[in-house]
C-alpha cells in the first residue's frame, strides 16, 4: 500500500490515530501521520493561548467580556457617538474596565476633533497650509472607520487599544496604582 501523503512511496506503518498508511518519511517516533501531528500541535497551541488570555483576563482590567450587554452596547456606541461614552462614565456602577473604555472613547473623539481643528487652522496659513489639506480631508473618513471598528470590538467584549490614548491611560493607571500602594 502506498503512503497516504506521498503517491508511489510504499508505506511502512499505520498512523496510531487515524490509521492512514504512512511512509518512512512521514512516520515519526510516536507512529503519528503528519496531519495528526499538525492537529496535535494546533490543539496544544490553542490550549496554550487560551491559558494565556485566561491569565491576562484576571489581571488586566481591560477585558470586557464579563460586562453586561447593555453597558457594552453603550460603550461601543460611545466611539461613534461620544455623548454616550460620557453617559457610560456617569453611570452608577463603574467597573474600571468600563471607565477606561468610556474615557478612551472620549479621548479618541476629542483628540480627533482637536486634530481636525488644528489642521483646519493650519490649512489657512498660505503655502504651509497646502500640505494640511489632504490630511484634513482624511481625518473624517479615518475617524469614521476607526470608530466603527472600535465599536464592534467593544461590542464583542475585546479590549480596544487606541493609538496614543491607550498608552496615556496605561500611564495614568500605573500612576494611580503606585499612589494607592503607599
Ligand atoms: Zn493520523
Ligand atoms: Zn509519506
Amino acid at each position: 500500500m502506498d503512503c497516504y501523503f506521498h503517491s508511489a512511496v510504499p508505506s511502512v506503518a499505520v498512523c496510531r490515530h487515524c490509521s492512514k498508511a504512512i511512509c518512512a518519511t512521514c512516520r515519526d517516533g510516536r507512529d503519528l501521520c503528519p496531519s495528526c501531528r499538525l492537529d496535535e500541535r494546533m490543539k496544544a497551541r490553542a490550549a496554550a493561548s487560551r491559558e494565556l488570555t485566561g491569565a491576562r483576563r484576571t489581571i488586566e482590567p481591560g477585558a470586557l467580556a464579563p460586562i453586561s450587554a447593555e453597558t457594552r452596547g453603550l460603550l461601543a456606541l460611545g466611539y461613534p457617538l461620544w455623548p454616550l461614552a460620557a453617559l457610560a462614565l456617569l453611570g452608577p456602577r463603574r467597573a474600571p474596565a468600563v471607565q477606561r473604555q468610556a474615557v478612551q472613547a472620549l479621548a479618541f473623539n476629542f483628540g480627533s476633533a482637536g486634530l481636525y481643528f488644528s489642521l483646519g487652522a493650519l490649512a489657512n496659513i498660505p503655502l504651509l497650509g497646502l500640505s494640511a489639506f489632504p490630511l484634513l480631508a482624511m481625518i473624517v473618513p479615518i475617524w469614521l472607520v476607526a470608530s466603527v471598528v472600535y465599536a464592534f470590538k467593544v461590542w464583542n467584549g475585546d479590549d480596544v487599544r487606541v493609538p496614543l490614548v491607550s498608552d496615556w491611560l496605561d500611564e495614568r493607571e500605573a500612576k494611580t496604582r503606585a499612589n494607592s500602594a503607599y
